[in-house]
């Protein structure tokens, strides 16, 4: 069943490769205000440091992130590593390097400054220390334009935003920092509009080791407070500090589980507390929304497919002009794909049905 993830990322390569506007594929949202740990956690769950940072707005395009588990016994040599769909020839084995090639492809298409753009980036990063997930980091919201930002960035954001988590196919990963009251969480807020029964948003709570004195989240950790059927998981990042002193990632993992296993509140629930464990969880939550989803993707490629053989139908025969060209190799890409794909979800598409 951990084979449906995998199926769907390259469901998506398809879908990318022929450029469809259409896709409504599984996979999990990450939303949160400016600076409420939405980076941090991304990283935490990859286990490296990637990301641009700095202060402002620096995710400024949407960054489509496929983790790829791959298993360290294949070959000796198996390394970690990442791919971008614009430069599918290089492998990235240097996540400096990845870091430098976000930031230039975020500037290449949204400029230098600080304007946002809705075409994404795709990075797929290969290791043993992930488990198979599709995660999309999105641009956090802002009150406040600055320097040169158009006024309505806080609309584009806004609206960037609402483009993703709106499909139904999606789960939302409402980020909140625990020393900001939860009324005020901009994440809870926009996932509300869009998901008003919480079914698909999960909420993470960041920043746990920054509330004040004699405060703790674990009204809110245990669902007392606010009802999500997915439930909020805590989790500890590093900090600005951890950051400028380079901790490494190992150690910050580390000092999270003991921060959880030691806290008077959270000793009590720190097995389902923690960056690991909101790992397991994502990847369960993604295969099981996969699974229930499948009879509707299985139509919806059905459909593309008849729908491409229709158009390719209307060029008529030899005329192989360059939309006829598009469309055959579409179909022949559908085609080939729908074979594998048909194939290795019959059995749950069946299950499901009955
Ligand atoms: P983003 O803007 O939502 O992507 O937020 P970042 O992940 O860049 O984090 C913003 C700042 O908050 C950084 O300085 C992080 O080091 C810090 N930060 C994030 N999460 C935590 C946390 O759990 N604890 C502490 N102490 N600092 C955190
Ligand atoms: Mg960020």
């Amino acid at each position: 069943m951990n084979d449906l993830i995998p199926l769907v990322n390259k469901l998506q390569d398809v879908f990318n490769t022929i450029g469809s506007e259409t896709v409504d594929l599984p996979q999990i949202i990450v939303v949160g205000s400016q600076s409420s740990g939405k980076s941090s956690v991304l990283e935490n769950i990859v286990q490296r440091d990637f990301l641009p940072r700095g202060n402002g707005i620096i995710t400024r395009r949407p960054l489509v992130l496929q983790l790829v588990n791959i298993s360290q016994s294949d070959d000796s040599t198996t390394q970690e590593y990442g791919e971008f769909l614009h430069a599918p020839a290089q492998k990235f084995t240097d996540f400096v390097e990845i870091r430098k090639e976000i930031e230039a492809e975020t500037a290449r298409v949204a400029g230098q400054n600080k304007g946002i753009s809705k075409s994404p980036i795709h990075l797929k990063i290969f290791s043993s220390k992930v488990l198979n997930l599709t995660l999309v980091d999105l641009p956090g919201l802002t009150k406040i334009p600055v320097g040169d930002q158009p006024t309505d960035i806080e609309k584009q954001t806004r609206n960037l935003i609402l483009d993703y988590i709106t499909k139904p196919n999606s789960i939302i990963l409402a980020v909140s920092p625990a020393n900001v009251d939860l009324v005020n969480s901009e994440s809870l807020k926009l996932a509300k509009q869009v998901d008003s029964e919480g079914r698909r948003t999960i909420g993470v709570l960041t920043k746990l080791d920054l509330m004040d004195a004699g405060t703790n989240a674990l009204d809110i950790l245990t669902g007392r407070v606010y009802p999500l059927k997915l439930g909020f998981i805590g989790v500890v990042n590093r900090s600005q500090h951890d950051i400028a002193t380079n901790k490494p990632m190992t150690e910050a993992l580390k000092a999270e589980v003991e921060f959880f296993k030691h806290h008077p509140a959270y000793r009590s629930i720190s097995s389902r507390c923690g960056t690991p464990f909101l790992a397991k969880t994502l990847n369960i939550i993604l295969m099981n929304h996969i699974r229930e989803r499948l009879p509707d993707m299985k139509a919806r490629i059905n459909a593309l497919i008849s729908q491409t053989q229709q158009e390719l139908g209307l060029y008529g025969d030899g005329a192989l002009t360059g939309k006829a060209q598009k469309a055959a190799l579409i179909l022949k890409l559908l085609n080939k794909f729908a074979l594998d794909f048909m194939a290795s979800i019959d059995g749950t598409a069946e299950e499901i049905s009955t």
